[in-house]
């Protein structure tokens, strides 16, 4: 069988190598995704001969400024429009038991085609001139991508144990491509569970991203759950497993609620960060579990989960910047909305919540609409419609009130500078207590008036006009 090969790399490669003795194939992750019809963003081309060699020829053709040479790895990328595509020669590794660096050695295809983790990323496509476009499959795997099939070429036992970051990845194929684990290969990633950890935290948090990605993230997080890996790669969320019955009161299952929220979430929205604040919005939960006369509580989760985020972030490795403060606030401001939902609620109480969530309003009444997993069809579009309405007063208050990222009217400066005052404890007790006036609507949102109360709480205060 034939495959058509669109972009015009292939072309430029294939001249290239007819004119000398290399040969070259593309392999791996974009000839799986060719067959499946996904979009891929990197090409892996394999070269009998030197990948460096051929690479720069190809930049030379294509005028491209930028090419990598990794001459230790023997490999070399060089950026085509949009497409990052890496060239190397064909190879055969070899593993010792404390590294998932393998030892290296030249090889023929059929080498580079058996330590491949999987059947369907171990397809070539020739692109010598004679057999142009001809699939090279030695393991069958076109028939495991019909089958949507994950398994190794080989032993699968020895596949993980040589490198581990294959368990990750087979679970994050299965969740991203829909497809089913073969039972001997996952038995075999259960078995190798514990091997875990020789893996790099970035190398696991990259896949555990692509599962959160994924259209239904619920199936690569039971997959993670079920092989053994969520335990000894994040214990805080293993934690949240299992139903507790005490004096006749149960509670949910945690960790199935959660799994629901981050789909829920997933089908509304492809920002990452929002998908981490729904796995994390629970997991202060197991830390402040207590039954009472009245069943079970959790109180004060949504705070000790928002302190939970900082730790669980470096040690995955996430980026300790605005994406956790953002995931950190979502997790704190959780339950806000749900006390707005009463009939009669204060406006005070809805500008708090605009105040404190600012342009991160739509995505936490998102996410509150995604916490929503009661089964019975009634009651769920009973909260959503509670949830409506809290977003239409929302709207009504921002509009009037443009509360949403608010910058106080009145500066530390201009304090200061009233009452001729040196920066002290008193100026951050005037600005709070003119914010406070602000939100619970004893003065509008204007300088002038800010103005006024200013001079009023700073005479209180015992301070005096400066007389210049
Ligand atoms: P994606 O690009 O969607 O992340 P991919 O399968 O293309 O998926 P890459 O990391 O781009 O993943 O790797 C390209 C190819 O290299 C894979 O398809 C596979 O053949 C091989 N490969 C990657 N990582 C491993 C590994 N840990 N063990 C064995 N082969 C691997
Ligand atoms: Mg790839």
């Amino acid at each position: 069988m034939k495959h058509k090969l669109r972009h015009p790399i292939f072309n430029i490669i294939k001249d290239i190598t007819s004119k000398s003795q290399k040969e070259a194939f593309v392999i791996g992750g974009f000839v799986r995704d060719l067959i499946l019809g996904r979009p891929s963003k990197d090409i892996d081309i394999v070269v009998l001969g030197s990948g460096i060699e051929l690479a720069v020829e190809v930049a030379r053709k294509i005028g491209a400024i930028n090419i990598n040479i990794f001459k230790r790895f023997g490999t070399a990328m060089l950026k085509y429009g949009d497409m990052e595509i890496e060239f190397v020669g064909a190879r055969k590794e070899s593993y010792s038991k404390d590294s998932r660096r393998p030892f290296v050695e030249k090889g023929t295809l059929e080498d580079d085609q058996n330590r491949r983790d999987f059947t369907i990323n171990s397809l070539a496509i020739c692109l010598s001139e004679k057999n142009f476009g001809k699939l090279i499959d030695p393991f069958n795997g076109i028939n495991d991508i019909e089958k949507k099939i994950i398994i190794t070429p080989l032993d699968p036992s020895i596949t993980f144990s040589d490198d581990p970051l294959r368990m990750m990845r087979a679970i994050r194929f299965a969740s991203q491509l829909n497809f089913e684990i073969y039972a001997p290969t996952f038995r075999a990633i259960k078995y190798n569970r514990k091997r875990i950890k020789i893996v790099s935290r970035e190398r696991i948090t990259d896949e555990f991203n692509k599962i959160l990605m994924s259209k239904k993230p619920s199936r690569g997080l039971k997959l993670l759950d079920k092989s053994g890996l969520l335990e000894l790669i994040f214990p805080e969320l293993f934690n949240m497993k299992g139903i507790e019955i005490i004096n006749g009161f149960g509670h949910k299952d945690n960790f199935i609620h959660t799994i629901q929220v981050v789909d829920n979430i997933s089908l509304k929205s492809n920002n990452l960060w929002l998908r981490w604040a729904a796995l994390l919005h629970d997991i202060g939960k197991p830390r402040t579990k207590k039954i009472t006369t009245d069943g079970w509580t959790f109180h004060a989760h949504e705070f000790v989960g928002y302190h939970m985020v900082p730790k669980i972030f470096k040690r995955m490795r996430l980026p300790l910047n605005e994406k956790m403060k953002y995931t950190a606030k979502l997790v704190r401001l959780h339950l806000r909305p749900i006390s707005l939902v009463e009939e009669i609620v204060t406006d005070s109480a809805i500008r708090r919540l605009l105040f404190d969530a600012g342009d991160d309003t739509d995505d936490l009444m998102m996410l509150c609409e995604a916490d929503i997993t009661s089964k019975i069809e009634k009651k769920k579009k009973q909260f959503l419609n509670n949830f409506k309405n809290v977003r239409a007063k929302l709207k009504e208050v921002e509009e009037r009130d443009k509360l949403r990222n608010w910058q106080p009217p009145i500066s530390g400066d201009i304090i200061m500078n009233t009452f001729n005052m040196k920066p002290s404890r008193d100026v951050g007790i005037i600005k709070k207590s003119i914010r406070e006036a602000i939100l619970n609507g004893i003065i509008p949102n204007n300088y002038e008036q800010a103005f006024e109360f200013m001079i009023k709480e700073g005479k209180k205060l015992g301070h005096n006009l400066n007389s210049d």
